[in-house]
């Protein structure tokens, strides 16, 4: 990769650990549709105390829909004008929070809205890439959604599990952590006491017979797709956790105690050799 101008990079200090973080739309919303803005500060705080051990963070956030959805109580349709409607206020309102929440710990942070595209063409992939290398170079966090306004439905991400899959591979992140309304991977269905939670997936293991179909109301996403997301991003050798982000402390554990975690770890093959 051709080396860019020193000036923005100058900054990086190559000891810092990488990792992505993935919040689901479930994790950031209300009952009601509104956002959970003391979730999402909770959220915000563990980050800022990630950042004081030496992590670097991407962001990877949902939420925009969904807060659209809260903000405009009088409109519920399906269309794709509705939906691009809801996604423009939501993912305003949902950075605005952002913004705010960090700018009490100092951190700057910028947004970065995408598409499908800027994964597949190497010219459009290098120059997001650079990008976020250079928010990441001048300590401040990309905080990176789906462009739902301008995205054609046919070549949208399956979900924010995918794109965060993505952004992880494309920046080289060691960890990619996913975070969701359930604790992570049950030999059943969660919500039913003899299911139990299975804490490390080895790489190349067949999942199938325990993945329910699952789904939350608010995001693309479910357990199925997660996990297919997460397995194939662990191969590549980058260990992806699923977790709870209703959790009190749950990036804090995940990342800093994680023998105590509770969640389920994807293993990448060289994990789980030993
Ligand atoms: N990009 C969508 C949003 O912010 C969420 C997609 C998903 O549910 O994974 O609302």
């Amino acid at each position: 990769m051709p080396m860019l101008p020193g000036k923005y990079y100058q900054k990086e200090e190559m000891n810092k650990i990488r990792i992505a973080v993935k919040v689901g739309s479930n994790v950031l919303t209300r009952a009601d549709g509104r956002l959970d803005v003391a979730r999402m500060a909770a959220l915000v705080d563990q980050i800022a105390e990630l950042r004081k051990n030496g992590y670097e963070v991407l962001l990877i956030s949902s939420g925009a829909v969904a807060s659209g959805r809260g903000e405009l109580p009088g409109l519920s349709s399906d269309d794709v004008e509705v939906r691009q409607l809801f996604a423009a206020v939501g993912q305003a309102k949902l950075i605005e929070h952002y913004y705010d929440l960090f700018k009490e710990y100092g951190i700057t942070v910028g947004q970065i809205l995408t598409t499908r595209e800027n994964f597949v063409e190497p010219e459009l992939m290098e120059n997001q890439k650079r990008c976020m290398t250079a928010m990441l170079a001048n300590d401040i966090i990309p905080v990176i959604n789906e462009n739902d306004v301008v995205s054609i439905k046919e070549l949208m991400f399956t979900d924010n599990d995918e794109l965060s899959g993505l952004v992880a591979r494309m920046m080289g992140a060691k960890k990619l952590i996913i975070l969701s309304n359930v604790d992570g991977v049950f030999t059943g269905n969660p919500e039913n006491p003899a299911s139990e939670l299975i804490r490390e997936i080895p790489a190349g293991k067949d999942f199938s017979s325990f993945v329910t179909s699952q789904k939350s109301s608010l995001g693309r996403g479910g357990m199925a797709t997660k996990m297919g997301t997460a397995s194939q991003v662990a191969a590549d050798g980058i260990s992806v956790i699923i977790a709870n982000g209703k959790r009190t402390d749950v990036l804090i554990d995940v990342v800093l105690h994680p023998e105590s975690a509770i969640c389920t770890k994807f293993l990448t093959p060289e994990e789980s050799k030993s």
